[in-house]
């Protein structure tokens, strides 16, 4: 099924990767060798491919190649190898998987050829390895027909519940956007976000989802039913100067309070954005909205640049919540960011918690909310509401 994707060996050291495309050839991959990272980062690499990576190259390193081809949301299959010991290869692993990126293999040097063998054999062919949430805007999915989408508000919004740890109390939902798309019915916003943000459709998109939110805000408030609803903004979004006053406007056009309504900001995004998205942060804060760094643990943020945002709300990736009572390092990264966050004041959300094991750990550590399937996954307006009336 399917012919081999491109295979891609990038080492600086020329023997090696001479050897690596010597055997992969003889296996009849179609195989390109590369020994400087910025040659190969400048080749077009829009199709599926599989990529050996040697983590330790001068100038690029490995892991910013991870990080390049993760921004450039390319379709690919890793295979990771290091001059250095494991350790060093399993965190490049965990911030790979961070990127959502499917790492197949990891290998010390000197690499067992017959091992590398058994790799390149076990990949299947067709589509479905490569990483989901790099699969970016299936083929029927064009811009044009978003844009239209968002005109017609086919768009609507899933609400997953964010509960207190103590009490079990719902403090707040995440609102999670949905396509509901006429013919190919729910398309999930993996589906259609970066096709969003590479066609300048992100800054109505996220208007759209918004007004959705503050109206449904307004409707539950009528009800009894008060909670604070999380909406999900792109980097873009927060380098856009009116955004403060479009908000405050349309929060007091639908008397809701601010603090009733909190934005998400990938820790990416703040990241690459950082100097241009303070002002807006900060205002944004000042009006009384709540922020929240997401994905806490994947970016790169120093402990400055976090002190500099004004965040109220940390939440840390579920990659990490996921694993962390297999993984030590991921039980690392959930503890530390659990103590930063209550040393800077923040509160601290886990996402992704799918077990009661996950949920009694992280209450022992002190977490603050949880959000995950174990206690729901996100639904649909009237679904919440019976969600929540069910429980009482
Ligand atoms: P996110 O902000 O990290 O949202 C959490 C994602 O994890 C959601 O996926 C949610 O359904 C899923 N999830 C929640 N609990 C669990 C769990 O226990 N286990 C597992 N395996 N998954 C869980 P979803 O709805 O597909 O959204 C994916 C991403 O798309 C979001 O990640 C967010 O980055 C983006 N997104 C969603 N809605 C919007 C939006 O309105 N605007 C923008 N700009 N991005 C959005
Ligand atoms: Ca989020
Ligand atoms: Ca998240």
């Amino acid at each position: 099924m399917g012919s081999k994707p491109q295979l891609y060996i990038l080492d600086d050291d020329a023997q090696y990767a001479g050897l690596l495309v010597e055997v992969a050839a003889k296996y009849g991959w179609s195989v390109i060798a590369e020994q400087n990272a910025a040659t190969f980062l400048s080749l077009d690499l829009t199709e599926n491919f599989i990529l050996v990576l040697d983590l330790h190259m001068p100038e690029i390193d490995g892991i910013e190649v991870i990080r390049a081809l993760a921004d450039k949301k390319a379709n690919f299959l890793l295979i990771l190898i290091s001059g250095f010991d494991e350790r060093v290869l399993h965190s490049a692993q965990q911030l790979a998987e961070a990127h959502k990126i499917n790492v197949l293999a990891s290998m010390v040097k000197p690499i067992n050829i017959q091992r590398f063998v058994n790799i390149l054999e076990s990949i299947p062919m067709g589509g479905d390895q490569f990483s989901e949430k790099n699969l970016v805007a299936t083929p029927s999915v064009t811009a044009e027909e978003l844009q239209q989408a968002i005109q017609q508000h086919q768009l609507v919004l899933y609400y997953q519940p964010q509960l207190d740890m103590k009490t079990g109390e719902l403090l707040g939902v995440e609102a999670l956007v949905r396509w509901k798309h006429p013919e190919l019915g729910l398309i999930f916003p993996g589906q259609f976000i970066s096709l969003a943000e590479r066609s300048d459709l992100i800054g109505v998109l996220t208007e759209e989802i918004i007004n959705i939110a503050v109206a449904q805000s307004q409707k539950w408030q009528a009800m009894g039913f008060s909670t604070v609803i999380s909406v999900n903004v792109s980097a873009d979004n927060i380098t856009s100067l009116s955004l403060p006053e479009q908000l405050i406007t349309l929060t007091n056009k639908h008397e809701i309070a601010p603090e009733a309504f909190a934005l998400e900001i990938t820790e990416t995004s703040v990241m690459e954005k950082l100097t241009s998205s303070l002002d807006v942060l900060n205002r944004l804060r000042m009006k009384g909205f709540s922020l929240s760094i997401d994905d806490f643990g994947t970016g790169y943020s120093s402990l400055t640049h976090l002190y500099q945002a004004p965040f109220r709300v940390l939440k840390i990736d579920q990659s990490f919540v996921m694993s962390m009572l297999e993984d030590k390092e991921a039980m690392v990264i959930v503890e530390v960011c659990i103590m930063l966050g209550k040393k800077m004041g923040m509160t601290l959300v886990a996402e992704g918690v799918e077990t009661q094991e996950v949920w009694d750990k992280l209450r022992a550590l002190g977490c603050d909310l949880a959000q995950g399937y174990l206690m729901a996954k996100p639904m649909p307006e009237d679904e919440l509401i019976q969600w929540a009336k069910n429980r009482q």
